[in-house]
């Protein structure tokens, strides 16, 4: 019996200092701004990485990964319920070793990387010395990968590489940036047609057309790129040619599960806040939160957040027992999709009991509603991933060769008839003494 819902006391004394530190420290930090300069800014090497020191002295620095990369190699349900709490501070992933979008480009590096490339890239990027940026989307469209046309052609023995790119997060501080390029146009599988590269920021032709902003955002820093004849070197390829589409998935499953474990900590902090103010406003009645109508609003919001990091959290053992996403896909997906609705709607509901308050720019919500927009579009939106469950769930399915499905409550009863007939005859006698007959059930 291997069910336990009961976090490991050692554990949970661990996670009981990250509550401590995140609102001790890290909140305060992370209002001011801090950490949009990029990691060589003077307000960055003071403000953030003594933060960063007792991270590592906790034992605690880039727990998404295994010991032979820095980490402590937690697993994804430890790494779930530290990155609930990440998740309420928008500076904790920097403070923690463990921010998109270095974390999922470091992944990528450490798997399909040359030693060359590890050296240059990836102990920079996992000491958080360096920024990268991933820059994946175009401004066709993003969510059908088979439609990019940024390309990358050998010139001798380097690669010319031409296109546009867009919201490439993180573009403003990036030193070097993974760019997905079609490489193969004629190749007779789709899905090998591209390469993935390791380009450096500086390279003459990366040009940055605009920084786009999310939402009401000043400034911003989603980079919209273009690709000028920018020439790189043939080893500059991350893994194999034609292999970017593989690489992508291993980088976004993780992704997308870090991702919910961060928005679950969002919820709450929007619960929070709901319930706080339901406890602290009131009306000529008495508090708000003793209206019933206020108070079903909490009730559902605390459903829905349970029953979405439940799902979070099973997601995160499955893909710590089976090792391998792929095996974990239809659950990903499924969390994908339920993130965005579970967002919105506790979000919605918590500045809807703050009246003007909520809607103003003197709280989080209009920033997390607008969050919660965006993790239905990021990663690929909601649609795909709902026909990607579909899809895993139809798989187990083979077609009934009968006009009538396979539970048609005739056929079922017939056969539990053939099976059973004794039991059959017999109860046909006594509903028959009742004037009822069998058939009738
Ligand atoms: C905050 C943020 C950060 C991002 N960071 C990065 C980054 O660092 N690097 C990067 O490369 N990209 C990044 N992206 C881009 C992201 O990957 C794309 O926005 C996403 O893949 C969707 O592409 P799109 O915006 O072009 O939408 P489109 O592909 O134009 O889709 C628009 C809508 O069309 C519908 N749709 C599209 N396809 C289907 C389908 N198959 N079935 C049903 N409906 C469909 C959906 O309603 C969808 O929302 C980021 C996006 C956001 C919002």
């Amino acid at each position: 019996m291997a069910w336990d819902f009961e976090t490991d006391p050692e554990f949970q004394k661990k996670l009981d200092w990250i509550d401590r530190f995140l609102d001790d420290q890290v909140e305060p930090i992370s209002q001011l701004g801090v950490g949009y300069a990029g990691p060589k800014s003077k307000t960055y090497q003071k403000a953030i990485r003594p933060l960063q020191a007792k991270v590592k002295e906790m034992g605690l620095w880039a727990c998404h990964l295994g010991p032979e990369l820095g980490g402590q190699g937690y697993g994804q349900i430890k790494l779930a319920l530290m990155n609930e709490r990440l998740g309420r501070v928008g500076l904790a992933p920097v403070v923690f070793g463990c921010q998109a979008p270095d974390t999922g480009n470091a992944e990528i590096i450490a798997h399909y990387g040359s030693e060359e490339q590890k050296k240059k890239y990836l102990w920079p990027l996992l000491n958080n010395e360096i920024t990268s940026g991933f820059s994946m989307t175009e401004p066709q469209g993003g969510s059908d990968p088979l439609a990019f046309k940024t390309s990358a052609v050998l010139d001798g023995n380097a690669w010319v590489i031409n296109g546009e790119k867009w919201f490439t997060s993180g573009a403003r501080s990036a030193e070097v940036l993974v760019v997905y390029a079609v490489t193969d146009p004629d190749h007779k599988d789709p899905y090998r047609r591209m390469s993935m590269f390791l380009v450096p920021r500086k390279t003459k032709g990366v040009e940055v057309i605009r920084y786009v902003g999310v939402g009401t955002e000043r400034g911003g820093s989603e980079g919209y790129m273009r690709y000028s004849n920018v020439r790189v070197p043939y080893d500059a390829l991350l893994g194999e040619r034609g292999a970017a589409f593989v690489i992508g998935q291993t980088r976004l499953g993780g992704g997308r599960v870090h991702h919910a474990m961060r928005t679950v900590g969002q919820c709450k902090k929007a619960l929070d806040l709901m319930c706080q103010r339901a406890v602290s406003r009131t009306t000529r009645d008495g508090r708000i939160g003793d209206y019933q109508m206020v108070q079903e609003q909490i009730a559902d919001s605390w459903i829905e957040l349970e029953q979405f990091r439940l799902l979070v959290l099973q997601t995160a053992w499955k893909i710590d027992k089976y090792k391998d996403y792929r095996k974990v896909r239809k659950d990903i997906a499924g969390v994908k999709v339920a993130m965005p609705k579970v967002y919105h709607d506790i979000v919605k509901r918590a500045m809807h009991i703050h009246g003007a308050l909520g809607v103003s720019n003197e709280m989080p919500f209009s920033g997390m509603l607008i969050g919660s927009m965006v993790m239905g579009i990021a990663d690929g939106p909601t649609e795909v991933h709902k026909i990607t469950v579909a899809k895993q769930l139809l798989r187990d399915f083979r077609p009934d060769n009968d006009l009538f499905p396979s539970y048609h409550l005739p056929k079922v009863r017939q056969a539990a008839k053939d099976r059973f007939p004794d039991i059959a005859e017999e109860l046909k006698q006594e509903w028959a003494a009742r004037a009822l007959s069998i058939d009738a059930l």
